[in-house]
């Protein structure tokens, strides 16, 4: 172990199982966290940064992996949960409704689940289909914490004002809705998002 006991507690993340369908899922305990974000907001990217791992989560250019709702434990009652990317063309129709079906399944019925982290591109935020989730977020007091990755596109100015343009856009929510930049290029950000996911699993490292 190293000083760094975050670190290292996210470094334990192994694969456990991808859901196609709600008889999937595995068993509803303890407390998970998901990720979820536009096809190629960086969501695998930031996933791996968390966990320190290179390949944990695939991209969405991976074919089949795409539709299927991955499980890593953490422990045996600490999960993180990839949830499909959105957006992504080359899937047919039936495949998308299928999946978004068990996507909805799977926010309604899971009580382990703590929080969702939403995963934005720092050039393109606040997409419909980010409004559709922070408004979900909402209704269901979910609590939501955004990353706004590719920092390192912007300059530190411009980044600046999309944090706050965002901040502003969230001041209408209640106050579980919170906002960083990140990049899982310059390795920025991990350490605050891996602060909050801890805050929310309710680890006691
Ligand atoms: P996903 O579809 O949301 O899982 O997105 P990926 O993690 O596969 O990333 C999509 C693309 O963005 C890939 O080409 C990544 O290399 C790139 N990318 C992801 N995170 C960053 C980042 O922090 N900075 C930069 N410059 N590129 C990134």
């Amino acid at each position: 172990m190293s000083n760094h006991p975050l670190a290292d507690y996210f470094r334990r993340a192994v694969f456990v199982l991808s859901a196609q369908k709600p008889t999937d899922l595995p068993p509803d305990t303890g407390a998970e966290v998901a990720f979820t974000g536009r096809s190629n907001a960086g969501k695998s990217s930031a996933i791996n940064s968390i966990t320190d791992h290179r390949g944990l989560a695939r991209t969405s250019k991976t074919p089949g992996r795409t539709q299927l709702i991955n499980f890593f434990a953490l422990d045996d009652e600490h999960r993180l949960v990839d949830l499909p990317g959105f957006g992504y063309a080359k899937v047919s129709l039936d495949v998308r409704d299928n999946w978004q079906q068990t996507l909805n399944e799977y926010l309604q019925i899971r009580t382990s689940l703590a929080g969702l982290v939403l995963i934005m591109d720092i050039r393109h935020p606040l997409t419909p289909f980010d409004v559709d989730m922070l408004t979900w977020c909402r209704e269901m007091q979910m609590p939501v914490h955004i990353l706004l990755t590719k920092a390192d596109k912007l300059s530190r100015g411009a980044a600046g004002s999309v944090l706050e343009k965002v901040r502003r856009y969230l001041a209408q929510y209640p106050s579980t809705a919170t906002v960083q930049t990140f990049s899982a290029l310059k390795k920025q950000g991990i350490d605050d998002a891996r602060k909050q996911l801890a805050e929310w699993l309710a680890l006691k490292l």
